[in-house]
Order: structure tokens, then C-alpha cells, then sequence
């Protein structure tokens, strides 16, 4: 009986009373999409997978993209960020240290069941001693695929 009313307890609490613990239903493998459409790799599409954990007012988690920085093989990837309600603000940093100065930094919503998310992006340029590109924008798309790994 103890288990039981303690979840059933839990359940009906609003979500917010919860954190900082980490709601399982909220956490899962997600792939993930960055169009670039203004910048010197417009047109490039970046893809990634990470498991990605989403809290009342937190995310984080961290992945791998496989395609970007091209020719770094399976480049790690880290994501922080902040969420209110379907509101949300991610960073996503890439390992590499060709890239690794400037995270992106994606803006944009959540769906209410937190299993897709899609928004704006813009990231800094990297080397902004040699160049004055203005960095990357576009547009990103993360959707919920499977349980965390
Ligand atoms: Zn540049």
C-alpha cells in the first residue's frame, strides 16, 4: 500500500512541486535536426542523437552527431537549456574543438506531451578573428524516439 500511495501522491502533485527530480516520462533518446538557412553553410542539414532528460524548468542530456563537424566522425555533443511551460531555450555544445567555442543556441517550443520540439537556432560564428560571417541560423527539429539508452 506504501508504494502505491506514495506514487498516487506524487501523480496529482502539479509538476512543479517535483523538481528537482527528474520525471522519467520526461526523459528518453531523441534525434534532432538543424537546418541552416542563413550563413556560409546555408543549406546544410546537421542531424544528432542524444538522450535528453526534461525537468519542470531544466533539460540536459547529451549525444552524438555523426555528420558535423564533417569529417570528425562521431563528434560528442552536450545540451543544456531551460524550459517554461512549452517555452524552451537549448544549448547545444559540440565537442569538437573546431566548433566547440559557440554552442547553438535553439529557441523554441516543446509539444505538450514533451515528445517533439521545434523552433529557431543561431550560433556564433567560430572563428571571429579571421571572419565576420555572423555565425549560422536556421531552424531545428527534435522529436522524442525511444527510451533513454
Ligand atoms: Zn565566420
Amino acid at each position: 500500500m506504501g508504494t502505491f500511495a506514495m506514487t498516487t501522491r506524487l501523480a496529482n502533485r502539479p509538476v512543479t512541486e517535483l523538481e528537482p527530480a527528474i520525471d522519467p516520462r520526461f526523459s528518453g533518446h531523441w534525434t534532432g535536426k538543424l537546418d541552416v538557412t542563413q550563413g556560409i553553410a546555408s543549406g546544410a542539414i546537421f542531424t544528432f542523437n542524444a538522450d535528453i532528460s526534461i525537468t519542470s524548468d531544466l533539460i540536459e542530456g547529451s549525444g552524438v552527431s555523426s555528420d558535423f563537424p564533417a569529417g570528425a566522425g562521431d563528434c560528442p555533443i552536450s545540451l543544456s537549456g531551460q524550459r517554461c511551460g512549452t517555452a524552451i531555450e537549448l544549448h547545444i555544445w559540440f565537442e569538437d574543438k573546431r566548433v566547440a567555442a559557440e554552442p547553438f543556441v535553439l529557441v523554441g517550443e516543446l509539444d505538450t506531451a514533451c515528445t517533439a520540439a521545434a523552433g529557431d537556432f543561431h550560433v556564433e560564428c567560430w572563428c571571429p578573428d579571421e571572419c565576420d560571417c555572423g555565425g549560422q541560423d536556421g531552424d531545428f527539429h527534435l522529436k522524442k524516439i525511444g527510451p533513454s539508452h
